[in-house]
């Protein structure tokens, strides 16, 4: 199984915006973390893969062939699940799923077998009578994933499937989602690094609608070593602190704060001690430009 975006260029109002710039990837089985701040790129990938939007030029490949050329026949292998928006508030969990299952053309008889597995797999059995309008934030996330699989995909695409959740939500979502990426390509966008730190067999960092890398966590925590550091301050030098060094996070307690930055190797801080990168500093890393500290 292979997904193949080739030198995808996808410009606006004109050419005056380029939301992608001659972006090429290769995705294959398990979950890649789709990172980028907001403005990066990211939807619009996800629409042109999903057929939605098509490129000024570029193509996408699904096992070597164009899916825009293999049409009904490549929408029946992937599934995606968008923001949360609140057009389908009066139907209840099962209508809408059988709802979408009809726009997905699936026969009455494996249609009503999918959706009442979906339903037990995403725990909404009970609630599958009520309208989506008086479900919760994690409620609507866990059935906008079920639409996601019907049909059982072999590609899925993750509209920033934890926006706007709780953080037991959160880690409720990324669980599940990591447990039924066996054997699919998942696409899972966000700018919460901490959503995909311990699912992504990948992560892809998307600028301005271009590749700034796509590896393994491992390996980019890796050549982050040496650059992250800790220093304790007292709380009145933390603001200047922060206009020459590159703040990912600051813990305060009752006499200080412990300030974590990213260390310049030519200009090391003194009193500064060496930590373990996480991906948060990363995302600091690549994109501290677009980050308020
Ligand atoms: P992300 O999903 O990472 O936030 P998008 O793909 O939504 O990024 O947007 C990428 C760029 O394209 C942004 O500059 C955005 O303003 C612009 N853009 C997206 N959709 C449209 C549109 N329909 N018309 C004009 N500009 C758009």
């Amino acid at each position: 199984m292979e997904l193949s975006i080739q030198s995808v260029t996808k410009t606006y109002r004109r050419g005056q915006t380029r939301a992608l710039d001659d972006f090429s990837v290769v995705l294959t089985p398990g979950v890649y973390g789709l990172l980028g701040p907001n403005g990066a790129g990211k939807s619009t990938l996800m629409n042109i893969i999903t057929g939605n939007l098509h490129p000024d030029s570029g193509s996408v490949l699904w096992n070597g062939k164009d899916t825009r050329k293999m049409g009904a026949a490549f929408r029946s292998v992937i599934g995606y699940m968008p923001q949360q928006q609140n057009l389908y508030d009066d139907f209840t969990a099962k209508r809408f799923l059988w709802y979408m299952a009809a726009l997905k053309k699936i026969p009455h008889k494996k249609a009503a077998q999918q959706i009442s597995e979906l339903l037990a797999m995403v725990d909404l059995t009970d609630a599958s009578s009520k309208k989506l309008g008086a479900y919760s934030g994690g409620m609507k996330q866990r059935i906008l994933i079920a639409q996601a699989l019907l049909n059982d995909p072999d590609i899925l695409i993750l509209d920033e499937p934890t926006a706007g959740l709780d953080p037991k939500e959160r880690i409720r979502i990324r669980n599940f989602i990591s447990k039924i990426a066996q054997d699919k390509i998942v696409l899972f966008a966000t700018h919460v690094v901490s959503d995909i730190e311990f699912i992504a067999k990948e992560i892809i960092l998307l600028k301005a609608g271009t590749l700034l890398l796509k590896e393994e966590p491992a390996q980019i925590l890796r050549r982050m070593e040496s650059l992250v550091c800790e220093i304790y301050l007292p709380k009145d030098m933390v603001s200047d602190f922060m206009k020459t060094h590159r703040v990912t996070n600051l813990f305060a307690d009752e006499s200080g704060v412990t300030v974590r930055f990213l260390n310049d190797p030519n200009h090391p801080t003194e009193g500064a001690v060496l930590k373990k990168p996480m991906l948060e500093d990363v995302y600091l890393f690549y994109f501290s430009d677009e980050v308020q500290t």
